[in-house]
């Protein structure tokens, strides 16, 4: 159990380090510093064992059996969205759609958008720092309704304004998608100011939450986006599960996205008529565990604080950037205002990927490539980076172990 006092954040981090099995494997004496969480996150025992609880005390298909026993896995499963809606602060659970992932999530509202809102000549504006995620989807959105794509560059330190956008707005421009936080530098988009005037312009917002959701307080009502997304496994949640929020009014107006099982009121051969929000989203047997899963992880965030996260993701990232520059040789990627937990570099001299490997050899897990953002590689000139991101089970030993290490590898190039 975590509970949270007065303890230092070392003891606190200590305590939570506890939590997480694989954290505290008996490696032959090497321990495991994993620091790839933004690619994601190690899951702690509670959401283990709600897994396994689920499958042997409750597990049956939800929203059809009339039986005991699928009624309380329906409850479970509903109980989960609850949770996941007051995480971010909906207004109601009808506003959450369970996904297989942001990506799912994303992929439904530039299909729906595309669908409903988006015609020949209109602008969606995306950032050149997006997650492939959030720029496929609009290609083929654009592709299939004839609008086109507008890029907006940040600055050379990676830094996103609002004044950006608004110099690129036309009367043609009809959606935003942005990152809240991305995933190649780590930096925070000022996403309310962003949501807030694109509001005042008639302009639907679409916010990618993936690496914001582990470290920041999410309220989606303060934010004002019109949808938002995250992915369960970057938050201590199984992989396969993700939430969508989308606005009520707006989420009733789009036809289904899949459809099948699940998402249907009346169904004749001819025709059908679909279910009420959030389950016309929801088309076929969805993740059940994984939702159920997915509400015990927030638990597990709420018992510890999001304040308390978003406070030591902060001192994790200065503590690498600092560490970093004192090694030498480095070029960290972007020098932005405001980051949180993910830092990319570049070492003079040695390929991203053989550092990932010889640090691999010595238990230290980080990320090397393009981070599924060519995109904002381009932006940067860089084909690739090493990349280390955070999480709340890291501790100051993690940072310490893997920059002596760096220190040390960087005898060979
Ligand atoms: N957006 C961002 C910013 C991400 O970091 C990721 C995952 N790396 C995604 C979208 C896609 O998430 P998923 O693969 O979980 O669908």
């Amino acid at each position: 159990m975590t509970v949270i006092t007065k303890q230092s954040e070392e003891n606190l981090i200590d305590e939570i380090k506890k939590e997480f099995p694989i954290l505290n494997l008996d490696r032959s004496g090497k321990k495991l510093v994993y620091l790839d969480s933004a690619a994601s996150s190690q899951k702690p025992i509670e959401v283990i064992d709600s897994i396994k609880e689920a499958y042997e005390n409750y597990y049956a298909n939800v929203h059809r059996g009339v039986y005991e026993l699928s009624q309380i896995a329906t409850d479970k499963y509903e109980e989960a969205r609850q949770t996941a809606a007051e995480f971010i602060n909906a207004k109601s659970n009808k506003e959450i759609i369970f996904t297989r992932g942001a990506t799912e999530g994303l992929n439904l509202v530039a299909n729906c958008l595309q669908e409903n809102i988006l015609k020949e000549g209109d602008e969606v504006i995306i950032s050149s720092l997006e997650h492939h995620s959030n720029i496929i989807p609009w290609q083929i959105a654009c592709k299939k309704s004839g609008a086109k794509i507008v890029e907006l560059k940040p600055d050379k330190e990676g830094n996103i304004y609002w004044k950006d956008y608004e110099g690129i707005i036309t009367n043609k421009t009809k959606v935003i998608s942005c990152p809240h936080v991305t995933n190649s530098i780590g930096s925070i988009l000022p996403v309310n100011e962003i949501c807030y005037e694109a509001k005042k312009r008639k302009i639907v917002t679409v916010v990618d939450g993936c690496q914001a959701a582990p470290h920041l307080k999410i309220d989606v009502q303060s934010i004002g986006s019109d949808f938002y997304v995250f992915s369960g496994h970057k938050i201590y949640a199984p992989s396969g599960i993700g939430v969508l929020f989308g606005k009520k009014e707006i989420l009733e107006e789009f036809n289904p996205y899949q459809t099948g099982g699940e998402m249907i009121d009346f169904v004749s051969i001819q025709d059908a008529t679909y279910a009420d929000l959030p389950h016309k989203f929801e088309a076929g047997t969805p993740n059940i565990v994984g939702a159920i899963a997915l509400g015990k992880a927030i638990n597990f965030i709420k018992k510890i604080g999001i304040k308390n996260i978003k406070e030591h993701s902060k001192n994790m990232t200065q503590n690498i950037i600092e560490g970093l520059l004192k090694v030498g040789g480095i070029n960290v990627l972007g020098n932005t205002e405001s980051r949180i937990s993910i830092v990319s570099f570049l070492m003079a001299g040695a390929h991203p990927h053989d550092l990932a490997l010889l640090l691999d050899k010595r238990g230290i897990a980080v990320r090397a490539g393009h981070h599924c953002a060519q995109p904002a590689m381009r932006h940067f000139s860089v084909d690739t980076t090493l990349r280390v991101s955070t999480a709340i089970y890291n501790d100051k030993e993690d940072i310490e172990i893997f920059l002596e290490n760096l220190k040390d590898v960087k005898k060979y190039f």
